[in-house]
């Protein structure tokens, strides 16, 4: 059904739903265009009016080709809508749900692509800090590019913010999606340029793998595995691309390479990546019944069963290091249970299963405690289609001796109700469209 917004659009219907409003198919007087609304009940909170007049002034400053510009900034009476271009086609994560994992160079040309426009938000001093498929949008009327992929261009500056301004935001807060949110972020740094880097190339491992190398489960563990865990290399990945995605996820905010130049040694990989079907990776939930029955800590085959974890340290790449890269989406990630003897739920959230995904306005910055919990035995080497898995039966009798030792069920238990405590005041926050917004609120 049609609606009017302001004197000089009409909303005709829904094209997607972001985090602060839906996204409407419109018409202005110079065409088609995007209408994105604010969410009626939410029009008159301050923070999050806020947060939409900050989108279009960021967006006013930007005019690429690889970022979605906006036209026009409508307030009507309780009605506040952001008019952009339309661009036709569908997001990234609807690609990705669709195709399940992207070849190689579809993968590496949107990267590049999003890359560009980050080169130029960056340069005009602006952090875009919610890089994700649903923010990348995907040109279906332009040519398709190397690996039939259409032209990205990045949209979503809601929570974009000047470089140069950080005390907007408290520092006990983070704005941002837990999946692809960088660990300086998580320890309360203010965040900078190359935390979009981060998070790009969260997007591209999880093109390339179907999954996000730190995800799954419940949002408190995916922050602190994003500080305490490394990804091991994906079966079957081009040398020259893991070397990239690996700079770009590094801890350190200063290894990462600028935009600009990974937009460029982006593109340089493409010649050799043309043709490369996407990687044939066996994914998770065939093994220890996964996370959807026990919890993300509560089973004990899981928690035992990764003989990683006994000799892991942090900031050590090894195989055994890969970050829970294959963890079930699918799975509830509310339920947080204690190891030793069955899954016992400790905290139950209210978010949904693609909680993680969403974007967060104001979840907490854990304490240096809560993050020590370590890494757990929970990551599991990303591994090549048929190849043998670790922690199958033969791994199962060394795995239940393990399992016996009483110091290690406390330590785990000790940690879960850490995570728990903290997760009880996370989750307040999670997956809500009526939060406050307290993280974007400023001083
Ligand atoms: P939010 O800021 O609320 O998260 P987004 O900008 O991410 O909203 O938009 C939500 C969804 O709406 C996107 O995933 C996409 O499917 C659709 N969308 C957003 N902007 C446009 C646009 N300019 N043209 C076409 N579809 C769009
Ligand atoms: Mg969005």
């Amino acid at each position: 059904m049609a609606r009017k917004i302001g004197s000089r659009y009409t909303a005709h219907r829904i094209l997607g739903r972001g985090s602060a409003g839906t996204v409407w198919l419109g018409d202005g007087p110079e065409g088609p265009v995007a209408i994105k609304l604010l969410r009626e009940d939410l029009a008159s909170d301050q923070d999050l009016v806020e947060r939409f007049v900050q989108e279009r002034s960021a967006l006013l400053c930007l005019d690429h080709p690889r970022v979605v510009g906006v036209r026009d900034l409508v307030v009507d009476g309780n009605e506040l809508a952001l008019v952009m271009d339309l661009v036709r086609g569908t997001d990234l994560r609807t690609r990705l749900e669709r195709d399940r994992r992207l070849a190689p160079a579809a993968a590496v040309a949107v990267a590049a692509d999003v890359a560009d426009a980050l080169a130029a938000a960056h340069a005009a001093g602006l952090v875009h800090r919610d890089v994700k498929p649903e923010n990348v949008l995907l040109d279906a009327l332009a040519l398709e590019g190397p690996g039939g992929a259409p032209p990205a261009l990045l949209t979503d500056f809601g929570v974009a913010k000047l470089i140069d301004s950080p005390s907007r935001t408290r520092a006990t807060s983070i704005i941002g999606t837990p999946d692809y949110l960088a660990p300086e972020i998580v320890e309360g740094l203010p965040p900078r340029a190359a935390v979009d880097i981060y998070a790009l190339a969260t997007v591209v491992y999880e093109l390339l793998a179907g999954f996000t190398p730190f995800g799954g489960g419940h949002p408190g563990a995916v922050l602190r595995r994003h500080v305490t865990e490394t990804v091991a290399p994906l079966p079957g990945i081009p040398d020259e691309l893991w070397q990239l995605v690996h700079q770009c996820l590094a801890k350190a905010p200063a290894s990462r390479l600028r935009a600009a130049e990974l937009a460029a040694r982006l593109r340089e990989l493409l010649p050799a990546l043309e043709g490369l079907p996407p990687l044939d990776i066996d994914e998770q939930g065939d093994e220890f019944g996964e996370y959807g029955e026990y919890g993300e800590y509560g089973e004990p085959d899981e928690y035992g069963g990764d003989d990683a974890y006994s000799d892991r340290s942090p900031g050590a790449d090894r195989a055994g290091g890969a970050g829970g890269a294959a963890r079930d989406r699918r799975a509830d990630p509310g339920v947080v249970a204690a190891a030793g003897g069955g899954a016992v739920p400790l905290v139950h959230s209210r978010v949904g299963p693609d909680a993680n995904r969403d974007t967060h306005t104001s979840m907490r910055v854990p304490g240096e405690d809560e993050l020590a919990g370590g890494a757990h035995g929970t990551a599991r080497t990303p591994r090549a289609a048929g190849e043998a898995r670790a922690g199958s039966a033969r791994h199962r009798t060394a795995v239940r001796r393990r399992r016996l030792k009483i110091g290690a069920v406390a330590a785990l238990a000790a940690v879960a109700l850490a995570v728990g405590g903290w997760l009880a005041t996370a989750e307040e926050d999670t997956g809500s469209l009526r939060a406050p917004a307290s993280g974007y609120s400023t001083e």
